[in-house]
């Protein structure tokens, strides 16, 4: 290649890194400044450049402007300074850029699959330019975040989750493939926006989406074989349950909203008993919000309560309550009920008000999966504190705004004797001399662990046991330090280690089930995992 073109290619960009040698050799004699730098100062300049900027967006269009200029100074950026930056590559920026997506437009990241590609979607994926992909992450962008329907501007979920698996889990860049289904969109302020980049038109619906998702899936397992991994995210819950029951059989798929969901708020669980006491059938859960979300946690707890207590899933699920927008969730609903919920509707008179469900279920453990904020009120949490010493509250609502109470209210009305965390970040409180550090439940300690372990070791099916060891290792690497300051959650500037450790529990848990197809099974799967995860320094060209 013409040392032009080297330049060109973010795979192979080093900028003013190139050695004299590396000059020499590719033709870059004069293409360059004389000066030749690092990647230690090239990424210096770069974390002050961004830190320069005020607006959240501006430090988001800066990032993806060096994804696409220079690949692995991007990855190294993002893996030194994992805190600072994921909320700008993710939550909370990504859905600003989502919303915006249209004009901050530049270069196209990812695979458009509309409509208009309906019986070519093989030839679509066939434009690609890798062949070898392992992790695929699809939208429809009907949910974005706490959103709702972005239509094709939510490609920027899936780009952005891709980039996380590469930084935080070590799956290689070239292996990952963004991707986003466009069958329209019932956003009328979209659809009426002239910079709007999907298709003009309100969402297919029945039929016609089914045959588009059907020949997608089928498409995907034709071009990239078996052990491709599809991580369906961010669709409505009224398709994401049907999608994940119905490829779940013959396809490598997982939700994170669902199951990844799941999976880090159990961890938090397990790890706060350590903190709350008792084991997880001791307890009583009450969550206000029956989705994806929701749901997908509750049925995560009442799976591991019943493999510790070898209680049938009809009897744990006993243990946990959930609250939608009607209401506890009760058997007498039963007929009016959405699929998902209906193992969730137990014996009990109706309750309207949340307050009243508290009271009548006292749980141990509240958590929130609503999406509306503030409704863990002072009532609601000064009745849990009532009947718990220490009570586990759980506020997972995105964005910030969103979150059913902040870290202050819950150690304010609790007198400090609440063991907290949340879906967004919230800084540390001081409450009668006393600091308090709020843990994040973010799927992000997840998602990139259990990728890089079912890549690894070749698995076919994401198994229900994976999940739960993916829980275990994740609130193993809580440590003592963490617990003393109420941390339930290890701290995210760790997480290639910690995500090394879940690759390894879920690759070890699919050899176990015969779900592994890479063999034979390397014996220390944790320093397995470890060299298996992709570097971001610069190789040298010679
Ligand atoms: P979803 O599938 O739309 O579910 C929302 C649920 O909340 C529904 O059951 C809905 O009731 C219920 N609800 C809405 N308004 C309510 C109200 N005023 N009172 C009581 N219940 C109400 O959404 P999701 O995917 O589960 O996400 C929910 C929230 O969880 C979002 O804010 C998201 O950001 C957050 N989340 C956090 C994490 C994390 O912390 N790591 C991960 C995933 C999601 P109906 O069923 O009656 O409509
Ligand atoms: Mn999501």
């Amino acid at each position: 290649a013409s040392g032009y073109s080297l330049l060109r290619d973010p795979r192979h960009n080093k900028g003013l890194a190139y050695t004299e040698k590396e000059r020499d050799a590719h033709y870059l004699r004069g293409l360059l400044p004389p000066s030749v730098s690092t990647q230690q100062l090239q990424e210096k300049k770069l974390m002050q450049n961004i830190r320069q900027y005020q607006v959240p967006l501006q430090k988001y269009t800066a990032m993806m402007d060096l994804q696409e200029r220079n690949e692995r100074l991007f990855y190294k950026l993002l893996v030194d300074n994992v805190e600072e930056l994921l909320p700008v590559v993710y939550t909370p920026t990504v859905g600003e850029a989502c919303q915006k997506y249209g004009s901050i437009f530049r270069r196209p990241q990812g695979l458009y699959i509309s409509l208009k590609e309906k019986g070519k979607v093989l030839e679509v994926l066939k434009n690609w330019p890798e062949r070898s992909i392992q992790v695929i992450v699809v939208t429809d962008g009907e949910r974005i975040l706490g959103l709702g329907d972005l239509g094709c501007q939510g490609m920027g979920i899936p780009v952005g989750k891709l980039s996380l698996y590469t930084a935080l889990g070590g799956v290689r860049p070239s292996s990952c493939l963004p991707i986003t289904i466009d069958v329209g969109t019932n956003n009328e302020q979209l659809l009426k926006d002239e910079f709007y980049i999907g298709l003009r038109q309100r969402r297919a619906t029945g039929q016609e989406y089914t045959e588009l998702l059907d020949e997608f899936m089928t498409a995907v397992k034709q071009n990239y074989g078996e052990k491709v991994l599809v991580q369906f995210e961010d669709f409505a819950n009224h398709n994401a349950f049907d999608l994940l029951a119905k490829y779940g059989t013959t396809h490598l798929v997982f939700n994170d909203d669902i199951q990844g969901t799941a999976v880090v708020v159990l961890a938090g669980v397990v790890a706060a008993l350590k903190l709350i006491g008792g084991s997880l059938a001791d307890h009583t859960f009450l969550f206000l919000g029956a989705g994806e979300a929701g749901t997908g946690i509750a049925e995560l707890i009442a799976l591991e309560m019943s493999k510790q207590t070898k209680a049938p899933l009809g009897e744990t699920r006993k243990k946990i309550w959930l609250v939608d927008s009607k209401g506890l969730v009760v058997s007498s609903r039963k007929e009016s009920l959405q699929q998902f919920k209906k193992p969730w509707a137990h014996e009990h008179e109706p309750i309207m008000d949340f307050l009243d469900a508290v009271k009548a279920i006292k749980p141990t453990v509240l958590i929130g999966s609503s999406g509306v904020g503030r409704t863990f009120t002072k009532e609601v949490i000064e009745a849990v504190a009532s009947f718990n010493e220490k009570p586990l509250i759980m506020a997972l609502s995105n964005p910030t705004s969103q979150s059913e109470c902040t870290a202050e209210e819950a150690y304010t009305y609790t007198k400090g004797r609440a063991i907290f965390a949340s879906g967004s970040p919230f800084d540390p409180v001081e409450y009668n001399g006393k600091v308090f550090v709020p843990g994040q439940s973010n799927n992000a300690y997840i998602f990139p662990g259990l990728g890089l372990g079912i890549v690894i070791s070749g698995a076919i099916r994401v198994h229900d046991e994976m999940l739960l060891a993916a829980a275990e290792a994740l609130a193993g690497q809580v440590t003592k330090e963490n617990f003393d300051k109420g941390l339930i959650f290890p701290p995210l500037s760790n997480i290639r280690k910690i995500s090394a450790q879940i690759a390894a529990k879920v690759a070890a848990k699919a050899y176990e089930l015969g779900l592994a197809t890479r063999l034979p099974r390397p014996h220390n799967l944790v320093k397995y995992a470890e060299s298996c995860m992709y570097s971001p320094t610069y190789r040298s060209y010679r």
